[in-house]
């Protein structure tokens, strides 16, 4: 039995000392070598911590991602990433993951520095997510097993093909994860992946590619391409040489995602795109303080940047007194502090443009007349965090369910609580958004976890729990939260083509 990993034992200040010994990886991987980029394009990377430039980050040209998406083009045409046995693709994903798990301090650390996530929820949830998704995927590439069709005397053969080359574009709050549960499935099945990360998080995204390399995984197979999305994602987005293209963000991008696809060659689009997940409570919740404190972990984790955050609180008027007044309590607990410090909770938001935008919405709510029962405002914390994107928990109550506040996603500490009272108006009122990507429900009696579960319209149902989850359950969106599934053995459709070889005996 291996011994579990344990979280490093450091105070705030000997986190800071260990992040200003890091390297910082100031390259784009590109055919197996990194590439340090133009100097007329290199950008200063900015940590929502403190406000600080961190280091200066090159942005790809065009030249550039002529040259990555060649070399991925080259590595699945030619080379022998796709050819090799699928335990060889196993054992090199397996050796990448082993570099993963020595380098896992180093990789938290340049997260919770590129975009504020504190240091515990970096080490201890997302880093994990990054490894168990790799050992999965690395996993499975010799266990999938292809059809044979029982048509009589003739043989026909029903295999799964690497779709080619896979563009993947993905957004910063969960940057480690969320890439993971696109290129792990990509690579596994024998693709080649040119990584568009966000702007705010290209420093994980070349490490994690540079420890590919030292695993092993041949030139082309993964090269990262730093850079704005309107630039280096549409072109890839454009791109006639990228076979498929996987996005994560806001509905708004992945809308032109489909358009780029239009335009050049068709190329499958897959979308995991917003939410404004209903979390319904039910005087039968079978402990309502669970119920309660789950619904203020869910907004404020992560500082509320989370897709499937629970940003609508729909409570049934029996318990609404009880709830309203605990979440407010819970909220209390959520207020923002350094992410390096190991007892944080909730680290800034990701930019001060990302604040902006949250302040934005707040004050529409506030012009839309609903009731700001907490938080509402910036906060400044004392030097040396004063430059840093710091938000108060936020809870609005009497939230109408057609206002701006129920319908747009924020992406910030902010919890909209809707009361209702009965269940079909809870119903009504969590699918009154063109949005459905997760919801919770939180109710002891069995038939109506059934009933209810069954009539919300969203891609995944928490009932008396919320973000549960198992790398054997599928994850995505109805609605406008997007298409096709990440996680589970359905990813693997993303990433492959099915052929049929029909042979005349
Ligand atoms: P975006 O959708 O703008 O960004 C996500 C990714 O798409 C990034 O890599 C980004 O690049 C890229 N991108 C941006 N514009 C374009 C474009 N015109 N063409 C091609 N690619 C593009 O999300 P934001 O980061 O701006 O956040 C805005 C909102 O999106 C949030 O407030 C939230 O509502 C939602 N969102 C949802 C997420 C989810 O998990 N479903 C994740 C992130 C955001 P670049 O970083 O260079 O801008």
């Amino acid at each position: 039995m291996t011994t579990p990993p344990v979280f490093p034992t450091k105070t705030a200040a000997e986190w800071g000392t260990y992040a200003d010994s890091l390297k910082w990886p100031t390259a784009m991987i590109i055919d197996g070598k990194p590439q340090a980029g133009r100097d007329e394009n290199l950008v200063d990377l900015v940590t929502p911590r403190d406000g600080s430039v961190v280091t200066k980050v090159p942005y790809a040209s065009a030249d550039e991602l002529e040259q990555a998406v060649s070399a991925a083009r080259r590595a699945f045409d030619e080379g022998p990433w796709p050819r090799m046995a699928p335990k060889q693709r196993k054992e090199l994903m397996l050796a990448w993951v082993a570099l993963m798990e020595e380098h896992r301090t180093e990789l938290a650390t340049m997260l919770s520095v590129e975009m504020g996530k504190p240091i515990a929820d970096a080490w201890g949830i997302e880093l994990r997510a990054l490894i168990n998704t790799y050992r999965w995927y690395a996993e499975i590439a010799d266990k999938e097993l292809d059809e044979i069709s029982p048509i009589g005397d003739d043989l026909a053969l029903i295999t799964r093909e690497p779709v080619g080359v896979v563009a993947v574009v993905t957004p910063w709050n969960f940057p480690l994860t969320l890439s993971a549960w696109k290129i792990a499935p990509a690579l596994a099945v024998g693709c080649t992946v040119v990584h568009k990360p966000a702007d705010l998080t290209p420093l994980t995204a070349v490490r994690i590619a540079e420890l590919a390399l030292e695993a092993g995984i041949p030139a082309g197979v993964l090269n990262v391409l730093p850079g704005k999305g309107s630039v280096v994602g549409k072109a890839l987005g454009l791109h006639r040489a990228v076979d498929s293209l996987a996005f994560t963000g806001s509905t708004e991008v992945g809308r032109a995602y489909m358009e780029y696809a239009a335009q050049s060659n068709l190329k499958r689009v897959w979308l995991e795109l917003g939410g404004k997940s209903p979390n319904i409570i039910l005087p039968d919740a079978p402990d309502l303080q669970a119920a309660i404190d789950t619904a203020a972990w869910g907004i404020f984790f992560n500082t509320g940047q989370m897709c499937t955050a629970p940003s609508r609180l729909i409570v049934h008027q029996d318990v609404a007194d009880e709830v309203i007044a605990g979440v407010l309590a819970a909220a209390k607990n959520y207020q923002p502090g350094d992410p390096f410090d190991p007892s944080t909770k909730m680290g800034p938001l990701a930019s001060s443009s990302r604040r902006a935008e949250v302040q934005a919405h707040v004050d529409a709510a506030l012009a839309d007349g609903s009731t700001l029962a907490i938080g509402g405002h910036s906060v400044d914390l004392s030097a040396p965090l004063a430059g840093g994107a710091y938000y108060e928990p936020t809870v609005f109550l009497n939230v109408n369910p057609d206002s701006s506040l129920a319908q747009n996603e924020v992406f910030g500490p902010v919890l909209a609580i809707t009361t209702v009272k009965d269940d079909d108006d809870a119903i009504r009122v969590a699918n009154n958004t063109d949005y459905g990507l997760a919801a919770g429900l939180w109710t002891a009696n069995v038939s109506k976890v059934h009933r209810l579960s069954r009539q919300i319209r969203a891609g995944t149902v928490w009932v008396n729990c919320y973000e549960e989850g198992d790398l054997t359950v599928p994850f995505g969106g109805f609605k406008l939260s997007g298409n096709g599934r990440d996680k589970s053995r359905h990813a693997l459709d993303k990433y492959t083509e099915l052929k049929t070889t029909y042979v005349k005996l």
